[in-house]
């Protein structure tokens, strides 16, 4: 199995030292044009700046085809900035540019919802499939699901709180597992796709 990490922006590095401990590093690789898209067979869409994302989906020429593969049922780990991208509906901000998501999850996001003083904070996380302890959740200037859809089944909890949803092989996560050293989630998602 191939694994490719989106590497526009955000934490690549992190999310590939990852996926490496889990598989082999030569599994791994790095997306950043489509012809590096061509051979994967899961992505992993990391944190970031959406808009800055979304920005150079467009001047890479990979927004077309990753569409495409997406459609036809790319298997991919979206975190953070990731799932915003791949959201139905991003709540718009007034005055501010937006990122143009490639809709693949039924929700409704907005940025940075977590507020300025708690831009960034650890909370423990229940996550379907997941055996032991809670999974500590990274929240980096987190975006909140809002809303759901039923093609968007819940995977992950923070108290009552959403904070995970799949779509068929596509999870979206607005935390961050590539930075908890935890690799039980990415494990639970990479073994999902094997028993499929
Ligand atoms: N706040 C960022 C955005 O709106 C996402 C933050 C992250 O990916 N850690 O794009």
């Amino acid at each position: 199995m191939r694994i490719g990490i989106l590497a526009l922006q955000g934490d690549v590095p992190e999310h590939r030292t990852a996926f490496a401990r889990l598989t082999t590093p030569d599994a791994v690789s790095l997306v950043r044009s489509p012809a590096e898209l061509e051979p994967v067979d899961v992505l992993a869409m990391p944190g970031g700046e959406s808009t800055t994302i979304s920005r150079l989906l467009d001047e890479t020429h990979l927004r077309a085809p990753l569409t495409e593969r997406l459609q036809g049922g790319l298997p991919v780990l979206a975190t953070c900035a990731g799932l915003i991208l791949l959201s139905r509906e991003i709540e718009i901000v007034p005055n501010q540019r937006d990122p143009v998501p490639i809709p693949m999850l039924d929700v409704r996001v907005r940025r940075n919802d977590y507020g300025r003083q708690r831009e960034s904070f650890e909370g423990e996380v229940h996550l379907e499939g997941l055996r032991g302890t809670p999974f500590p959740g990274v929240f980096i200037r987190a975006p909140r699901i809002l809303a759901h859809g039923p093609s968007a089944v819940p995977i992950a909890w923070r108290g009552e709180e959403v904070v995970g949803v799949r779509s068929g092989p596509i999870w979206g996560l607005t935390f961050h597992p590539e930075l908890s050293g935890d690799d039980r989630l990415l494990r639970v998602f990479l073994d999902s796709l094997t028993a499929h």
